[in-house]
């Protein structure tokens, strides 16, 4: 096996019609919501500080050491149909051992059991942290919502607690430019995911086009979700949102892969606007919209509490551990009794659609019952 994704020929190729995170086809597989990804928090740590960042509060200077990672595993592997993890943090290339003795066994589990694999990384540390995951992993996430080095220093470290230097910031930029060149050529498969909100929504079209240039493979677009540091920063209009999207559409390469996700839109709007734009992304060429897969099809395991979430980011208190549950019974009261899934928990099969994001349904419709709606199509 050449390991690589994209060229092991065991495995299917990730592609807009294939996206095994999207918890629409494995609601369609099973008839109902079953568990298929797992999520896990590998570390606290980070080298930058982002404006906008979901988890900023629960970011910290020292860490706490990890669970067993034989639990893990074991947990992992009761999942009885386990397709997709996840791994995020922080920054998880943080610490090189984070790499050794976390982050590549558990990649490793997933290729072996044919298991897809996505890591969240700012992509600014030494390359060799990166090439150790490539031949296991599916799918590098990336954020980028950034035009340049200044914009970069201005999001990146928005909330550092002393100054950071510029020069120092510019630096970390022309890093992450040229890992995402270098690992693109050596096979990575990169997605960069860019949010719109009041400093991107101009500017999306100059942003795609340096996506392009990095060489990746996937540009995902989603709303920023008001958790955290972001929580204070200004929401954009769905009016303001809207225009962005089309934009965005008018001026893309219609060859890239470009994936929006847990937009504020949805086939029950009676807004005539956002039937538009729906309509215009079910039928341009390489665009897909992915429902929410949090609290759908994936939870989200600390790796150094065992705590069980609905997300990494969201508010809400754990409700599992794994220390003395397994991952599908914790799903399983999550979906059967916990209230807050009961207020999301819609679907309209002709719209592909199963209901928002709990943050981004908080952000735009507080007071709509989505339980009473329906696609309009
Ligand atoms: S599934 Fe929910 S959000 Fe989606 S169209 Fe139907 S009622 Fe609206």
């Amino acid at each position: 096996m050449s390991g690589l994704n994209g060229t092991n020929h065991s495995l299917k190729p990730l592609s807009p019609e294939y996206d095994p995170w999207d918890p629409i086809d494995s609601l369609k597989q099973f008839g109902r919501h079953t568990l298929t990804s797992v999520e896990m928090t590998v570390t606290h740590l980070c080298n930058m500080r982002c404006e906008h960042c979901a988890v900023g509060d629960s970011l910290v200077m020292k860490e706490e050491p990890f669970l067993p990672l034989s639990l893990m595993l074991k947990r992992l592997d009761e999942v009885e149909n386990l397709q997709t993890i996840s791994i995020t943090g922080g920054e998880p290339a943080l610490m090189e051992k984070t790499v050794d003795e976390i982050i590549v066994p558990l990649l490793k589990y997933a290729r072996e059991r044919g298991v897809r694999s996505q890591i969240n990384s700012n992509l600014t540390l030494d390359i060799g942290r990166y090439e150790k995951m490539l031949p296991y992993l599916d799918v590098m996430h990336i954020s980028h919502n950034y035009t340049d080095a200044d914009n970069f220093y201005e999001v990146g470290f928005a909330n550092t607690s002393r100054p950071a230097p510029r020069a120092a910031a510019a630096r970390l930029y022309e890093k992450m430019m040229d890992n995402a060149v270098k690992l693109s050529s050596m096979g990575m498969f990169i997605s960069a995911e860019s949010m719109i909100n009041y400093r991107t929504h101009a500017k999306l079209p100059e942003i795609h086009q340096l996506v392009q240039e990095m060489g990746c493979r996937r540009h995902e677009v989603h709303p920023m979700y008001a958790s955290n540091f972001a929580a204070s920063l200004p929401v954009l209009s769905l009016e303001d949102m809207r225009v962005a999207i089309h934009r965005l559409l008018d001026h893309r390469n219609p060859e890239l892969w470009m994936l929006f996700g847990t937009l504020p839109f949805f086939a029950c709007s009676g807004n005539p606007q956002d039937q538009e734009l729906l309509r215009r992304m079910r039928t341009e060429r390489n665009v897909t919209v992915r429902n929410d897969p949090d609290g759908r099809n994936r939870v989200n395991v600390n790796m150094f509490t065992g705590n069980v979430y609905v997300t990494d980011f969201a508010d809400i208190p754990a409700f599992g551990n794994i220390h003395q549950q397994k991952l599908d019974d914790i799903f399983g009261s999550w979906i059967n009794e916990h209230p807050l899934y009961q207020t999301v928990n819609c679907h309209c099969a002709a719209a592909n659609c199963c209901g928002p994001n709990l943050l981004v349904a908080d952000m735009y419709y507080k007071h709509d019952d989505f339980k009473t709606k329906q696609a309009i199509m």
